[in-house]
């Protein structure tokens, strides 16, 4: 089964394919011939998927589906959460992200934190949502030089090694992109 994954991460694009399997063929945006900055102006994750995957629908007129991804620290009454990508500003940098999260928690307790993430899928029949959660601890430092983003201070429960010290495999096993891109392809398949 072809299906198109909208967006221009290329981390979220590998992690993706591989947790979706042999059954599906990923088109990304570039296969898809869409070399334009997905719109994400919205103040939920729910939001900011639905309206990245509805624009390539609407725009394009390919089915597909786009995933908005946020780390909601307890201490920080859920921050950063849907602004994740720009916590220490515009130009997005994961190290200036994670310099600032760790700087906000100095002091703070507890350090638990969670990885949320909606898939939202458009296709000419509807549209449907799959959310994944991993509950974890922000480590002090960072640990791990895999994955991407803020996986390098994120220690899920029941590991003993970062996200970012995992193979793709082992995060996919347990993160929650992977947790809601099983739930897609769970419901893809059933029909
Ligand atoms: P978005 O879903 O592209 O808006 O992602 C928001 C931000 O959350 C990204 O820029 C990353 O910093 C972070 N993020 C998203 N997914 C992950 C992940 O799997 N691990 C670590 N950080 C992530």
């Amino acid at each position: 089964m072809r299906i198109c994954f909208a967006t221009n991460n290329r981390h979220k694009v590998e992690e993706v394919s591989a947790a979706l399997g042999n059954s599906f063929q990923l088109i990304t945006l570039e296969e898809a011939g869409i070399h334009e900055e997905l719109p994400e102006t919205q103040s939920t994750l729910e939001g900011n998927a639905r309206q990245k995957a509805l624009h390539v629908f609407e725009r394009y007129g390919i089915s597909c589906f786009a995933d908005d991804t946020g780390l909601e620290v307890d201490a920080l009454g859920g921050a950063p959460g849907v602004y994740s990508a720009r916590y220490a500003g515009p130009q997005r940098k994961s190290e200036d992200n994670i310099i600032l999260l760790l700087k906000n928690l100095e002091g703070k307790a507890p350090r638990t934190a969670q990885f949320r993430s909606v898939i939202w899928l458009v296709n000419p029949e509807g549209e449907w949502s799959f959310e994944g959660i991993v509950r974890g601890t922000i480590l002090t430092t960072c640990r791990g030089s895999g994955g991407f983003g803020y996986d390098p201070v994120f220690m899920p429960e029941s590991a003993s090694m970062t996200l970012a010290e995992m193979t793709m495999d082992e995060k996919n096993r347990i993160s929650h992109r992977g947790m809601a891109v099983r739930k897609l392809a769970e419901f893809l398949l059933s029909r």
